[in-house]
């Protein structure tokens, strides 16, 4: 697996809260939240329990949600410790190949997409409230890329003290790509220009940094976190 990676600060915000992991099969970005650096370190404690998650003893897709819970207990440690870390979250979209299977996990409007036979296939659902109204049927996609309400999250890491955790599993074919990002991204640049940009680019790292200049000629309104990889 080839992969690239970059995260920005972008253009209009003091600090980057966002993050990414990248650990032999396991790929993830997180979007942190929260006042002062509390975003932060939400985002940094997530991505670094999943780091240090002893993957490789029983099954990939129990462990992938096992270290997601692991990860969702510890901000919540660290934040119930720390009164200038109350309330923090993260967003958490993890992907860990193995076996010729990707296993998903992911919370939050950070994202992953199978790239696949010059497609773009998007595997996670925005937990935003302008994208849950979407999906119920309430407002059309045009409408909630504009809504106030866009970038509100229904679901966080490190909350409230039950997290559900959205888990899924596909199996790979040789020449599949995979796209991670943060909203930074996602709000800035539809899918079709996302892939105009994923197939122009020699590697996996030329790819990441392509989307992440794409983020910021936009404006870089937000922190922009972007993951490449590419399949054998
Ligand atoms: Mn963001």
């Amino acid at each position: 697996m080839e992969v690239g990676a970059r995260t920005h600060v972008g253009k209009v915000r003091p600090t980057n809260e966002d993050g990414y992991l990248i650990r032999n099969g396991l790929l993830a970005v997180a979007d942190g939240m929260g006042g002062h650096r509390a975003g932060e370190v939400a985002s940094g404690t997530a991505l670094a329990v999943l780091r240090e998650y002893p993957f490789g003893r029983g099954q990939p897709a129990a462990e992938l949600a096992a270290a997601v819970q692991a990860a969702h207990a510890r901000v919540r440690e660290l934040a119930h410790r720390d009164a200038d870390l109350r309330g923090m979250g993260t967003t958490l979209t993890a992907a860990l190949v193995a076996e010729g299977l990707l296993h998903v996990a992911h919370v939050g409007d950070s994202r992953l997409y199978l790239w696949r036979d010059g497609r773009l296939h998007q595997l996670t659902a925005d937990h935003s409230v302008a994208a849950e109204l979407a999906r119920a049927g309430h407002i059309d996609e045009a409408t909630a890329r504009r809504h106030p309400h866009r970038h509100v999250l229904t679901r966080a890491l490190g909350i409230d003290a039950e997290l559900e955790v959205d888990l899924a599993e596909v199996p790979l074919e040789p020449g599949d790509g995979l796209l991670l990002c943060t909203d930074g991204l996602s709000s800035l640049a539809d899918d079709g220009e996302m892939l105009g940009v994923l197939e122009k680019a020699a590697t996996a790292q030329a790819a990441a940094d392509a989307l992440v200049e794409l983020a910021l000629a936009r404006g870089g309104t937000d922190n922009v976190t972007v993951v490449v990889a590419r399949l054998d």
